[in-house]
């Protein structure tokens, strides 16, 4: 049996730092588990800037007016003293990524360069042209070899033990030889990513934001929070879903319809292509719906005007990703964009310290949700996260780690894990792992995406549940042990057939619009019954049983949202 006293699973910028943290001051065991290569992690693509009141750009900026713009951001959901800490400590930590080498963009007088970003009252988005996530995940991942951080990777999670009480460990499949092994940890951070994927067909998220460590901690009993709250990014490319960053728009994009019209001005007056998120996507949507869209059901995302030198020297992974998959160049003409899924604002539930409701079980990053986002989070407030809350969470798991000894621990979680993988290798299979996949994303673009309504979400609850049984029938045809990426895709898709339910359970639950859950049946935010954060539990039946806990106010009191 492996034994780590802290091990974390996942290893993008959240379960990195964590490690860091947890490295730095005592030798205890820390290894971190991963089911890519640490630097393939999604933390990688993340393109347009993270967020510090450094005021290099605007003298007048303070992390008390990020604090503001997080909440009123959030539409009010984010707990107040959550997004106090993020805002607080947020220059602390870009200045140590900058300390431990991350090569940000500069100003002219050398400082760490910021753009304006939507949501933001100021430019505070400190960036590295259009590869801020890159930067940040091989400076982290340099550090962790640095510091001599243990790695396990293209090994997959598949359950989360614990006696009730405290943490024990977790069960993982090892890629490279197919078998299950036991991991006993004092502490385990979960650092998995968010959950993007159940909206397979329709979403910027690579291919393995499939939710995994929040399905197997709901799995494993722990309360998972806000699931209902999917960003759909405004700027994803028409037919793929791709993003293109909201630095484009930080740089001076326009968007236009159909008719060429700069429609931000019905919308938000104001900050125009730079308002929320939530807004620009709905926007975006309303001007399809009214049909004033292009051929194919898109807007245009405008940057021509910017200039082939500002574009190739600020955006050029942009460009790239413009000619490859949509063939277009931005330097000439418009890129045809759709609104796209984007970030889980929800995940499993924990405090200020990234502590679930089990001892010794954190959860930092997209996994997590300590709820800075709320019902919308601001670009640039991501990756900002999973610096914070992945320092916090390793600083107290390294704590508990210290003063608490080993839950004991039995192999029988890695029997049923081994029996579970060896009859869905037995005989053919019923139902298509990718018939199954891509009906989940479509249904869930269609009836749980910007815009929703009662009788909609109650047809995909219901669908979710027929795709579950379906799913009972499926059996792997690739019968070798080694890589199998049949079987891998066959669990990821587990997990997010149960994630999608909670999300659709949630979504008809909830009978209000807030941040970027639009109901056209409810359209109006509802303080008085849903000031609240949605808490979700497996059920005795397996299906997701709702409950209700309110948000921390602690500085703002809610008003109305106007950009
Ligand atoms: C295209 C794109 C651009 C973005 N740009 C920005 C931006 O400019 N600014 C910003 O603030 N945010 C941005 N975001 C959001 C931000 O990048 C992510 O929210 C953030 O990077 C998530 O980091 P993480 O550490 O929580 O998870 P990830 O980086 O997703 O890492 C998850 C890790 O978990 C591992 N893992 C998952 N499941 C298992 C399992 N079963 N077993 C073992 N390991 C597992 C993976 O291997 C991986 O290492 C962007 C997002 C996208 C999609």
């Amino acid at each position: 049996m492996l034994t780590y006293d802290i091990l974390i699973v996942g290893s993008g910028g959240a379960g990195l730092y964590a490690a860091l943290e947890s490295r730095m001051e005592e030798d205890l065991q820390v290894g971190v588990l991963t089911k890519v290569y640490p630097t393939r992690s999604h933390t990688g693509a993340a393109q347009g800037g993270v967020n510090a009141a450094l005021a290099n750009l605007d003298p007048t900026d303070t992390w008390q007016d990020h604090w503001f713009d997080t909440v009123k951001g959030s539409d009010y959901l984010a707990d107040q003293d959550a997004a106090e800490i993020m805002t607080r400590e947020a220059p602390m930590v870009v200045r140590e990524m900058e300390h431990w080498g991350c090569p940000f963009s500069r100003t002219d007088e050398g400082k760490i360069a910021q753009r304006p970003f939507g949501g933001a009252s100021k430019p505070r988005a400190c960036f590295s042209a259009d590869k801020v996530g890159h930067v940040m995940l091989h400076t982290l991942y340099e550090q962790g070899i640095r510091h001599g951080v243990n790695f396990l990777n293209e090994w997959q999670v598949l359950s989360l033990m614990h006696d009730g009480q405290r943490c024990q460990g977790v069960t993982a499949i090892n890629t490279q030889t197919g078998r299950v092994h036991t991991i006993q940890a004092k502490a385990v951070i979960l650092a998995t990513g968010g959950h993007g994927r159940i909206y397979w067909t329709r979403t910027s998220n690579a291919l393995g934001n499939t939710g995994d460590g929040t399905a197997i901690a709901y799995r494993a009993g722990l309360p998972i929070k806000d699931m209902e709250f999917i960003q759909f990014h405004p700027t994803g490319l028409r037919r793929t879903g791709i993003l293109v960053s909201e630095g484009a728009r930080g740089e001076g994009g326009f968007l236009l319809n159909g008719l060429g019209e700069r429609f931000m001005s019905r919308y938000a007056p104001e900050k125009m292509e730079l308002g929320p998120r939530d807004l620009v996507s709905r926007s975006c949507e309303t001007e399809v719906r009214a049909g004033r869209a292009g051929p194919e059901g898109e807007v245009f995302l405008d940057l021509a005007h910017l200039g082939r030198e500002r574009i190739l020297e600020r955006l050029p992974q942009i460009r790239e990703l413009c000619i490859e998959f949509e063939g277009v160049d931005p330097i000439e003409e418009p890129i045809p964009i759709k609104p796209t899924a984007h970030y889980s604002m929800g995940g499993i539930h924990t405090d200020l310290n990234g502590q679930t409701s089990i001892e010794g079980i954190y959860a930092a990053g997209e996994a997590g949700c300590v709820s800075v986002h709320g019902a919308n989070r601001l670009g640039g407030n991501s990756l900002l996260d999973i610096l914070i809350f992945g320092r916090r969470a390793g600083k107290h798991a390294l704590e508990y780690a210290r003063n608490n000894s080993f839950v004991p621990v039995d192999t029988g979680q890695e029997e049923a894990d081994t029996q579970m993988i060896a009859s869905m290798m037995e005989g053919d299979s019923g139902a298509s792992i990718a018939d199954i996949r891509r009906g989940m994303g479509n249904l869930m673009a269609e009836k749980v995406g910007v815009y929703r309504n009662g009788k909609d979400l109650e047809s995909a609850v219901s669908e979710l549940a027929d795709l579950q049984e379906q799913f009972k029938t499926v059996r792997i045809q690739d019968k070798t042990k080694a890589f199998n990426t049949e079987l891998v895709a066959a669990l990821e898709l587990k997990n997010m057939l149960d994630l999608a339910e909670v999300v659709a359970v949630g979504a008809l639950e909830r009978k209000e619009s807030r941040g970027a859950h639009t109901r056209e049946d409810h359209p109006e935010r509802d303080d008085e019954n849903w000031l609240a954060h949605t808490m979700a539990a497996m059920g005795d039946d397996g299906r997701p049983k709702l409950d209700f806990t309110p948000v921390t106010i602690t500085e703002f009191e809610p008003k109305a949202r106007t950009y």
